[in-house]
């Protein structure tokens, strides 16, 4: 469902009440730091409305799904690391390593990113 879930860290992050570096915003997406970086790029782009993960919102609002991945372009574009390659992941579901479950795609660059991925 699109609504937001107070209990959910990343509508509280969408609402400003839990801090973040916010480098990007959208009408549609906040784009903020990552608070454990994996790259020296690492920026989760996470849709304003709640979907608990990629394939929820893939179903339910497909456009949003596509600005979620123009948006993760953007940010690449933004960060400097499109020319040299990055990478959007969108981990879907706890045995694929999603632990916060509003999804957001990462975006991972600006060092060689190896495959497949650990
Ligand atoms: P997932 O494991 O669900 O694909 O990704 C969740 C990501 O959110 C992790 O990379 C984790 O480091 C990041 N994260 C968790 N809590 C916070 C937070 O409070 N602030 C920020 N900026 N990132 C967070
Ligand atoms: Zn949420």
């Amino acid at each position: 469902m699109a609504e937001s879930d107070p209990s959910c860290l990343f509508c509280r992050i969408v609402a400003g009440e839990i801090p973040a570096e916010v480098v990007r915003r959208t009408e549609h997406t906040v784009a903020i730091r990552d608070i454990d970086p994996q790259a020296p790029t690492h920026v989760l782009v996470i849709p304003l409305d709640h979907h608990r993960d990629a394939g929820s919102v893939g179903r339910s609002d497909p456009p949003l799904a596509g600005h979620l991945l123009a948006d993760a372009a953007a940010v690449a574009a933004q960060e400097g690391v499109e020319g040299a390659g990055y990478r959007i992941v969108l981990n879907t579901g706890a045995g694929a390593g999603q632990t916060v479950f509003h999804v957001h795609a990462h975006v991972l660059g600006g060092r060689p990113l190896g495959w497949p991925p650990g």
